[in-house]
């Protein structure tokens, strides 16, 4: 009986290797995963386009960083890929429009982003204090 009847968990793939032999999955959260796909399949879809799109945007903005380039027309931002209306976050102050992706901030004109700037996640828990 021992090492048989050992199989792989329907969500992840790994090898279920303790608990009973008919065990599905390796844990309450693949258990939970795999029902939910099961569930919103649509939803599931959206939300890995979304999160798709929104690495790309900051693999985008890393890139300027790394460059050293701190402001840049949108048009040539959109023709590197970069998809403007997927933001993580978004903020307005006075006339200045500001947004983050991670934790990459930048402000928006018309015409360009500019002051694109990474903070570090303690820099942004300490400005909300
Ligand atoms: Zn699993």
């Amino acid at each position: 009986m021992q090492g048989e009847g050992r199989t792989r968990c329907l969500c992840c793939g790994d090898l279920i290797l303790y608990g009973r032999p008919d065990r599905k999955f390796c844990s309450s959260t693949c258990k939970n995963r795999w029902h939910n796909r099961q569930k919103y399949p649509a939803q599931e879809l959206v939300e890995r386009r979304i999160i798709r799109i929104l690495r790309r945007n900051h693999d985008i903005l890393d890139r300027l960083i790394r460059l050293n380039i701190r402001s840049l027309d949108r048009i040539t931002l959109m023709d590197m890929g970069y998809h403007p209306d997927y933001v993580t976050s978004y903020r307005k102050v006075g006339i200045k429009q500001l947004f983050t992706c991670f934790d990459i901030h930048y402000e928006q004109t018309p015409t360009r982003i500019k002051k694109i700037v990474r903070t570090s996640l303690e820099e942004s828990a300490d400005s909300k204090r």
